[in-house]
């Protein structure tokens, strides 16, 4: 580094050394500057030329710079991909400052804390997360800058941090000095970038946050988290809201893998929204809903009574065909209030923001209406946050025109009649300005040159300008020469120097007042941000119920019933609904579902492509979409109600995501099997391709034996291994099912419809035929085949060492030979021999035992007591 520093650079250098991790854009007239390293890696990133100060001296500094008014397009660059920008202002106009201009950050903008100016981002939240730790927990806490949202939790270990960060999609986390290494080591897997934030801050909006909280680790976690927002932000944050304390458990759980893997809010495949539930669901109009539709879908309920209200809702508003239609007319007038009140809050509002937050609450007392008149006791609590805030709408219509600028420096914001000092400067500056205007008038006159005119510009202000050709014409010392053009001469007069003061005054004075008239609106609606928050809550409520009576009118799906008593599911005629709304739904064959007390499991065999996958995902669906409070895919369901889902799908589906490995999906299974309840949903898809035959296989058998007795879970698991249909012989709660497919003139035809019992064949050979594999090849695949089941069938060796069952890879084809079963008699006897310590024992007590196996074979039974 430089060793002779001019004093700016010096400056520089003291205020870098505070953001050693940030990109310093550092102000400089109409630009942003970056020196050093972080201009080599700017210029990189940004597609900037590289320049350099001290371009003579042996001591370059590297630099480049971005316009100042392009600013936000390369913040937005820079952030996206992870990196932090601190933004350092001149604190004083450089034309008053006596010696070095002040300059400060005025904040630092991170991944997390990033507001969006964009529409496209409009219905995702960006949360930022911070992170507390303890001996017994974790406090996690997540805000959302841009709409004030702040909730909390505590979790007991890592895994279901690592799961709730995933979910909520955060891309970057605070920590403070309490997490640890290994933590640390964790999040780095997850790519979202690390923060520390070590001092809790003293500001208000520290203590109005953790009201009401009471848990060590949560309280931690949000003081970090605010103290963050104040130190990068630099400002009130006034829209902050309480945090509000949640339990995961308090809602449907769905790990990582399930939201993943059911593609509930990103295509597992594309990343995009289409082709998912959210998708699938959106009908919502206001961004808000389209933020709350997400949330409910990252939190299915779990009480019957919660869901019950919000069925109630929907259901009112499906049969109201014309209320609900008018409902949806006044929501697409409403902008995204959320982001507006954060704006007023943040400070970045401007009067095009104040219209629209006026043209929103314009159409709430229409709303309202609409809602009143269909409630029935249903809406009650709505209602009574669909409060108009009229005192805004009429400050807002009173003070700032209709079609304000994008500035709030430049006037022309505030409506006439708002200000009486106001309108004063206006009619100055237009009186003056038509005083201008008739003086031109009369100096042509006076003159005869037509052609006079009085202009204007910056430098000299107002002048009058005749042409060289008639100049002449311009009696002596009627003006004072002001400026010589090759073309013409410029005057002035007193007068005209006179009226220009007063117009320039008014102008100056009209900017200046017009900004501070807009800054104390803006605090006036400060005061009822409270109020439009919850309004906006409502408004986002109302939209995403609106939205799930016009999906499930549209797709004619069902109300489903809960069976909380039994907890039995049966589906009739069921159906995918993403996947039929795809391939379009006359095309697609729905299905019944029953898992009940005496089905408990499902094994779904049949051919590849048969529909396996799409079946279980369609439970899975069914289930959430039903504790959301929507209408479900069928033509009835009766459903219990789940606490968890899990979903482990196979190796050979995963490849496509191209992320898990064998041992992963052990992991995750392991995770299922251990977490999962009576009342859980597990979808286990193909379990066990990852590795060898034999080893998969003897697996899937040990996890459904164990699923079977130990976890009770409702299970649905689809397999290939066909020998594993035979285990119904043992488990009299797992129940076999097979999709279907018939074979025509040597090609396979899917049915897609799920019948009892299980598939009588594995058609691979055939799909590979269909996928129009080389005749010869499949000749050759189908001689192997017969050879490979020949010798399976004369070789009784048992493949499954771990289990006294007898496996064979190859079921014959009709009908499956009945294995050879334990002997009672013979088999404790053989068990007792092997164990025996034949050298710990007397020749009487070998002979003892002899008598005893004898009797025992004979049917005489010896009490073992006696022996
Ligand atoms: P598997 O898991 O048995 O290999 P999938 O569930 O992946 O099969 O289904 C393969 C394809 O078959 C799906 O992409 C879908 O297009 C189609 N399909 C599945 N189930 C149905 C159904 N019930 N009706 C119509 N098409 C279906
Ligand atoms: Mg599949």
């Amino acid at each position: 580094m430089a060793k002779k520093t001019t004093p700016m650079m010096e400056q520089y250098l003291a205020i870098k050394k505070q953001y050693p991790d940030a990109f310093l854009f550092y102000r400089l007239g109409d630009f942003y500057e970056m020196f050093y390293d972080d201009a080599v890696k700017g210029a990189q990133l940004l597609e900037l030329t590289l320049t350099a100060r001290n371009k003579q001296s042996k001591e370059k500094v590297p630099m480049c710079g971005v316009p100042h008014h392009a600013v936000q397009n390369y913040i937005d660059i820079l952030v996206d991909q992870g990196y932090k920008v601190a933004i350092c202002e001149q604190m004083e106009d450089p034309k008053l400052a006596k010696g070095m201009v002040k300059r400060e950050v005025v904040q630092l903008i991170t991944p997390g804390t990033l507001v969006d100016q964009t529409e496209t981002n409009a219905k995702d939240n960006n949360y930022l997360t911070a992170l507390h730790e303890s001996q017994e927990a974790f406090g996690l806490a997540y805000v959302d800058l841009s709409t004030g949202e702040l909730q909390v939790t505590h979790l007991s270990d890592l895994s279901a941090v690592v799961n709730e960060l995933i979910s909520l999609q955060t891309k970057e986390v605070v920590l403070d000095e309490s997490v640890t290494a290994a933590t640390k080591k964790q999040l780095k897997k997850l790519h979202v970038l690390q923060s520390s934030q070590l001092q809790v801050s003293d500001h208000a909006e520290v203590g109005f946050a953790i009201q009401g909280l009471t848990d060590q680790n949560e309280l931690a976690a949000v003081k970090h988290l605010v103290s963050y927002l104040i130190v990068t932000q630099k400002r009130a944050l006034t829209h902050l809201k309480r945090a509000v304390s949640y339990t995961p458990t308090a809602f449907l759980k769905l790990d990582h893998s399930a939201v993943t893997n059911l593609d509930l809010v990103k295509n597992s495949r594309t990343g995009k929204k289409a082709g998912t539930l959210l998708w699938l669901l959106d009908k919502t109009k206001t961004a808000m809903g389209g933020r709350v539709l997400h949330q409910w879908i990252r939190r299915p309920l779990l009480d019957a009574a919660a869901i019950r209200d919000r069925q109630e809702r929907v259901t009112i508003l499906l049969e109201n065909f014309m209320e609900r239609s008018a409902l949806q007319e006044e929501l697409t007038h409403v902008y995204d209030l959320e982001r507006l009140v954060g704006r007023v809050a943040l400070g970045n509002v401007n009067g095009r923001d104040l219209v629209q937050l006026r043209t929103s609450l314009e159409h709430i007392p229409q709303l309202r209406h609409v809602v009143t008149e269909l409630d029935t006791g249903a809406f009650t609590t709505l209602l009574k946050d669909l409060d108009p805030v009229s005192d805004v709408t009429d400050l807002i219509h009173r003070a700032i025109v209709d079609d304000p600028p994008v500035t709030i420096t430049d006037g022309g914001l505030i409506r006439p009649g708002y200000s009486k000092q106001l309108d004063e400067y206006t009619e100055a500056m237009t009186n003056g300005k038509q005083w201008i205007a008739d003086l031109e008038q009369q100096e042509r006159e006076a003159t005869g040159i037509n052609k006079l005119k009085i202009g204007f510009n910056r430098v000299f202000g107002y002048y009058i300008e005749v042409s060289r050709a008639h100049l002449d014409k311009v009696p002596q010392d009627r003006y004072h020469r002001k400026q010589t053009l090759v073309n013409a001469e410029r005057f002035i007069t007193p007068e005209l120097k006179e009226k220009e003061q007063l117009i320039l005054g008014a102008e100056d004075h009209d900017v200046a007042l017009e900004h501070q008239l807009f800054m104390e609106i803006r605090e006036q609606i400060k005061r009822a941000i409270p109020r439009l928050q919850r309004l906006a809550a409502a408004v986002a409520q109302l939209d995403v119920l609106q939205s799930f009576a016009t999906v499930s009118e549209e797709g004619q799906f069902v109300r489903p019933t809960f069976d909380t008593q039994h907890q039995e599911m049966v589906i009739e005629q069921g159906w995918h609904p993403v996947i039929a709304k795809v391939i379009g739904t006359e095309e697609y064959v729905p299905n019944d579902v029953q898992l009940t007390r005496d089905a408990q499991i499902l094994l779904i065999t049949g051919p590849n492509m048969s529909g396996k996958s799409t079946y279980m995902r369609q439970v899975a669906l069914t289930v959430i979409m039903a504790q959301m409070g929507c209408y479900v895919p069928a033509k009835k369901a009766q459903l219990p109600l789940f606490d968890q889902i899990f979903t482990r799908i196979g190796a050979a589906d995963d490849l496509i995501a191209g992320n898990s490995t064998f041992m992963v999906e052990m992991q995750e299974a392991n995770a299922a099997l251990s977490n999962a309840t009576a009342n859980s949903l597990l979808l286990f898809d193909e379990l066990g391709r990852g590795t060898a035959t034999y080893d998969g296989m003897a697996l899937a058998q040990a996890i459904i034996e164990y699923v079977h007795e130990h976890v009770h879970a409702k299970t649905l698991f689809s397999t290939h291994y066909h020998e594993l249909t035979q285990l119904t012989a043992q488990l009299p709660h797992l129940k076999n099912v097979h999709v279907g497919a018939v074979e025509r003139d040597g090609k396979l035809i899917f049915l897609h419809k799920v019948a009892p019992g299980p598939a009588d064949k594995s058609y691979g050979i055939h799909v590979a035929k269909l996928a129009g594999m080389p005749a010869p090849l499949i000749k050759r695949a189908n001689v192997i085949l017969q050879q490979l089941e020949a010798t399976a069938d004369s070789k009784p060796a048992d493949p499954v060492a771990a289990t006294d069952e007898q496996l064979s890879l190859f079921v014959p084809e009709t009908p499956p030979a009945p294995r050879p079963q334990k002997d009672p008699v013979t088999a404790p006897i053989v068990d007792e021999l092997r164990q025996l310590n034949l050298m710990g024992m007397t020749p009487l007590d070998a002979m003892n035992l002899l008598y005893k196996w004898q009797q025992q074979l004979q049917g005489g039974g010896v009490d073992d007591k006696n022996s």
